[in-house]
């Protein structure tokens, strides 16, 4: 796998992985793989027919019965062996992302390390799949409550975080005791397999993880095969809609993680350089590229004009580079018609474009640069579309009120924060914010791993939230027993309706 990182001279064939080993896709359809720092093809990866899709749902499959059964003590010991492992390789894993995705090294890190806590939450999956009991609920009679793995299920993963997206996903599956098929981002496919490798090292049997890759046919192959009991989607919006409809009418239980606009409210009371530290940390990190990045400023009051100085007086400090250089702080943009389409904004997006990023970018490569701009309105392209690119807007109001009503008005709901001094504004803001994840002082609130990630209203279809609690909740179905040991001698014939007595 580090011939990720050689610049093969010949394009790299990245294969599926199916039944614990690499397998050629059977469909003649590929994509290609790039690195966005240099705008070079390094990789071909196969696209999957119907068919290969099958081979790997069938190895989940066979191989559910016997992972299932194995106990959560020798389950935990394998999730502490994971967890040893991607530790261990959590360099190697950072720079297959920066190659494929672009983003620099030491954001990669902070993406396995923030993927890693979620596998060490799983490591505790004795405790955590601790059922309920209550004792002579009627005379002799105990009930107690058991929580079970659901099958093979399904991951489809975005583009933007090519390891840890993914470890929401399968380290619960996997530690419920569920067999796993994961169809990553065609975009940036090596992380996955990578992963499988690790798994296999680590002991986890053959068949138990599995990865295809591809496009629309093998989503579709998934969403409406009848052995995938359930399915895990992170992606944009109009995508997440269509994979939690056709999954649930396919029957499957399904969580589908769509797409975000996040406000970062600042008011008047704020302290300037902490928050636009904040904002160009969380506007331009990762190039803009996180569902959890703040989009919009909302300005509150007089606080525009100190703050947007402020911003701008930060940009130019901003080290764009390869990735892999490490003074670079911004990578490039993932694809070039991505890249492209995010510039597009600073056409025809409306307000004023303060600072524009393709003044000030690399020759080659995906790059963009920082851009900011001033008086985004609802109604205008940059202000409605999730942006996904290094471009900041501003939109002015004159109350606290205003601007909630415009986080609440949102059709996205999946992060919002508040930048304030007030502790009761800021609880106002809480309590009244209309979205999944909320930041009081901090611009990206990604919750730890023993609470649970997602968003509100269209940036999450489904009911159960990503990992955490709410993960274990997911990938198992909850079953009660009502038991008795009665003397035979007591036994008679009782046609009434069981009470308890
Ligand atoms: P995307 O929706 O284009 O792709 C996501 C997955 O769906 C990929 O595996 C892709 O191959 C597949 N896919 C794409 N088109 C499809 C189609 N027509 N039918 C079936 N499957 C299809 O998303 P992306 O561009 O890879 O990732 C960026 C998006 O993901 C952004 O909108 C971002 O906000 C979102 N995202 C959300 C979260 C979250 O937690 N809410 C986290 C990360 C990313």
């Amino acid at each position: 796998m580090t011939d990720v990182l050689d610049a093969p001279a010949t394009l790299r064939p990245i294969s599926h992985w199916i039944a614990g080993g690499p397998s050629a896709g059977r469909s003649g359809r590929s994509g290609p793989v790039f690195n966005p720092a240099t705008g070079r093809q390094t990789g071909e990866v196969d696209f999957a027919a119907v068919e290969d899709v099958d081979r790997a749902v069938q190895a989940a499959k066979a191989a559910f019965p016997a992972w299932r059964s194995l106990s959560l003590a020798k389950r935990a010991e394998l999730m502490f062996a994971i967890r040893e492992l991607v530790h261990e390789r959590r360099e190697e894993i950072a720079k297959i992302l920066t190659a494929e995705h672009g983003k620099v090294l030491s954001d990669a890190m902070g993406e396995v390390t923030r993927g890693l806590e979620v596998i060490e939450f799983c490591c505790g999956i004795p405790q955590l799949l601790k059922g309920g009991m209550t004792e002579q609920a009627s005379t002799g009679v105990d009930v107690y409550s058991i929580r079970q793995p659901l099958g093979v299920v399904a991951g489809i993963t975005p583009f933007n975080f090519p390891a840890m997206v993914p470890m929401w996903m399968w380290a619960p599956a996997l530690a419920c005791g569920n067999t796993f098929v994961l169809k990553p981002s065609e975009k940036d496919p090596s992380a996955s397999v990578y992963t499988a490798e690790l798994l296999k090292e680590a002991g986890v049997p053959d068949g138990v993880f599995n990865v295809i890759h591809g496009d629309k046919v093998a989503v579709d192959a998934l969403l409406t095969h009848p052995d995938v009991s359930a399915v895990s989607f992170v992606g944009s919006t109009p995508i997440a809609r269509y994979v939690y409809e056709t999954a649930t009418a396919h029957g499957k239980r399904c969580q589908a993680l769509g797409g975000a606009k996040n406000h970062m409210v600042v008011l008047p009371d704020a302290d300037i350089d902490m928050a636009a530290d904040a904002a160009v940390s969380a506007a331009y990190g990762s190039a803009g590229e996180r569902c959890m990045a703040v989009s919009v400023v909302v300005a509150v009051g007089d606080v525009a004009d100190p703050l947007i100085d402020a911003i701008r007086e930060r940009i130019p400090n901003v080290k764009i580079g390869d990735g892999m250089d490490p003074s670079s702080e911004m990578g490039p943009l993932v694809t070039r018609e991505h890249r492209d389409k995010v510039a597009s904004y600073l056409e025809d997006g409306g307000g004023t474009v303060l600072v524009d990023g393709r003044a000030s970018c690399p020759d080659e490569g995906f790059f963009l640069a920082p851009s900011l701009i001033d008086g985004l309105q609802p109604g205008m392209r940059a202000y409605d579309d999730e942006i996904f690119g290094p471009v900041l807007g501003v939109t002015r109001v004159a109350t606290y009120d205003e601007a909630v009503r415009l986080v609440n008005e949102s059709p996205y709901g999946n992060g919002t924060a508040i930048f304030t001094r007030d502790g009761g504004a800021a609880r106002q803001f809480q309590f009244e914010a209309q979205a999944g994840m909320v930041g009081i002082n901090v611009p990206i609130p990604v919750p730890v791993a023993y609470y649970s990630f997602g968003g509100w209203k269209s940036s999450l279809f489904g009911d159960r939230h990503i990992y955490g609690p709410e993960g274990i909740d997911f990938y198992t179905r909850s079953k009660v027993v009502t038991s008795r040991w009665p003397d035979p001698a007591t036994s008679k014939v009782d046609l009434g309706f069981p009470q308890t007595r």
